[in-house]
């Protein structure tokens, strides 16, 4: 019996583990390897590491936790968990079965670009999700924006606001823009084509986007905030309530709705903040703050003590 089963081992998930080891709780992380930014070469805003490639970031980090001899780090997928607090059971993909005093669900989330081919392909390598991660380098640069979501365009709005004079909105079919937007797009010079977007070509800093008319864009980057979905499906299936955006609805202690189970990382959210604000840099820190908490807790347990909540 472990006292923690930590599923994922992004920043979330290495952090989570990082507090466990050094408190000497036997720790198992299951790590199925796929890390939302896999695709870039490069993170930032992430203090001291602004620029450093991602992979390197967590090879580090199971590098330090080496140095935990209760903490385990194992590469597979968990399929299912079952149970209660106290007696958590995991299945693994290769049919072993662990069990846990308590679960971690650090298990991400994963990007779906559009179905526009070579647009996946591309997808964190010259098109880019996110202004806070990647706009200061689009700085400049003559940028496009694909979306066919109306208030998506205020992506387009805010690019050209901070980093370039020359931005395009590509809405891959006529979209009907709220007033104030369009207004604005206007106001700013925003070219908006309403053409559906056939291909996306090019090289990193040398993209082009196709039409369907047969003409062409090319751009040094291009934006595509792409929808969503969980990675995992575990924490819907152990009762964990599911926020409208598909999240995992959490307490400030990063607490699920089921007792014994945190999330952290990009799978969760505070139902009261607006959007998911998913970077590493907070992915890491909710995984201290889940297991801080979720220690507490670990400690009136074993002293044989009501729960503090
Ligand atoms: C292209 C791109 C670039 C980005 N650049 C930046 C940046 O510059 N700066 C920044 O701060 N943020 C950036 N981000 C966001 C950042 O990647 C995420 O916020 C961060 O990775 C979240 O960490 P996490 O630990 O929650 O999830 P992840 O890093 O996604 O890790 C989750 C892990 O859980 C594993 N997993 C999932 N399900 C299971 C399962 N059932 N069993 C076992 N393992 C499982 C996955 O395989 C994965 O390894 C970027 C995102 C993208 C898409």
């Amino acid at each position: 019996m472990y006292d923690v089963i930590v599923v994922g081992g992004g920043p979330a998930g290495l952090s989570a583990a990082l507090v466990f080891g050094r408190q000497r709780r036997r720790v198992l992380v299951v790590d199925g390897g796929r890390v939302r930014n896999a695709p870039a070469t490069e993170m930032h805003m992430y203090l001291s590491r602004d620029g450093f490639p991602p992979a390197r970031l967590l090879e580090i980090g199971r590098e330090e936790l080496a140095a935990y001899p209760s903490v385990e780090l194992r590469q597979g997928t968990v399929l299912a968990a079952r149970g209660a607090k106290d007696d958590f059971e995991v299945e693994l993909a290769d049919g072993a079965r662990e069990r846990a005093r308590r679960l971690v669900l650090a298990t991400g989330q994963v990007d779906e670009p559009y179905d526009i081919p070579g647009l996946a392909e591309r997808f964190g390598r010259g098109v880019f999700h996110c202004p806070f991660c990647h706009g200061w380098e689009t700085t400049g640069r003559t940028l496009a924006v694909i979306t066919t979501e109306p208030h998506e365009a205020m992506l387009a709005l805010y690019v050209a606001d901070r980093f370039s004079d020359d931005v395009v909105l590509c809405t891959h079919g006529p979209l009907d823009l709220p007033d104030e937007i369009a207004k604005k797009l206007d106001e700013r010079g925003i070219q908006v084509r309403s053409e559906r977007v056939t291909e996306v070509s090019g090289e990193p800093g040398d993209v082009t986007v196709h039409f369907a008319d047969g003409s062409a864009l090319r751009r040094q980057a291009v934006y595509h905030r792409a929808p969503t979905r969980q990675h995992s499906e575990l924490a819907a299936r152990l009762g964990c309530e599911i926020l409208d955006d598909g999240t995992v609805r959490v307490n400030e202690l990063q607490e699920t709705t089921v007792p014994g189970v945190a999330a952290a990382g990009d799978t969760a959210k505070l139902p009261a903040v607006p959007d998911a604000a998913t970077l590493v840099s907070l992915g890491a820190a909710d995984g201290v703050r889940a297991a801080l908490w979720m220690e507490g807790d670990l400690f009136r347990s074993d002293l044989g003590m009501t729960p503090a909540r």
